[in-house]
C-alpha cells in the first residue's frame, strides 16, 4: 500500500466505495462520477502507478484482466468500453492504475 493513494485506501476499506467484485488480485467498484449507466473501476490490489508500471508484473497484469472479465460477467455486461488513462496529458488523475469499464450507452469511435 502506498501512503496517500486514494485507491489503495479504497482497496483497504479506509475510504468507502461501492464494491462489485474482488479476488486475490483485483478490486472493482463503481465510479463516483459515472460517465455511462455502467461505469466501474477495476484496480489491482497492489499499487502500480499506471498501465506501463503494471505491465512489468505479468501476474498482476493477468489478474487485472481476470477482474474485468469477472465483474462484467457477474454484472451481465457483454459489451463494454475499457479505458486506461495514462499520464496527466491523457487525463489520468488518480495514479493507481485503473481500468474504466463503461457500458449502457452508445459509444463513438474514434474516442475524444
Ligand atoms: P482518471 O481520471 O482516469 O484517473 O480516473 C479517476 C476516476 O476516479 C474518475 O472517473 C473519478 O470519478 C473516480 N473517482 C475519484 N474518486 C473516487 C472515489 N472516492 N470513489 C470512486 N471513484 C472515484
Ligand atoms: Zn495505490
Amino acid at each position: 500500500m502506498e501512503p496517500d493513494c486514494l485507491f489503495c485506501k479504497i482497496v483497504a476499506g479506509e475510504i468507502p466505495s461501492t464494491p462489485l467484485y474482488q479476488d486475490e488480485h483485483s478490486f472493482a467498484f463503481r465510479d463516483l462520477n459515472p460517465q455511462a449507466p455502467f461505469h466501474v473501476l477495476v484496480v489491482p490490489k497492489q499499487h502500480f502507478t499506471d498501465i506501463a508500471d503494471l505491465g512489468g508484473d505479468a501476474a498482476a497484469s493477468a489478474g487485472l484482466l481476470a477482474g474485468i472479465r469477472a465483474v462484467t460477467e457477474q454484472q451481465g455486461v457483454p459489451s463494454f468500453r475499457t479505458v486506461f488513462n495514462t499520464g496527466a496529458e491523457a487525463q489520468q488523475t488518480v495514479f493507481h492504475v485503473h481500468a474504466h469499464v463503461l457500458a449502457g450507452r452508445p459509444f463513438e469511435w474514434p474516442p475524444g
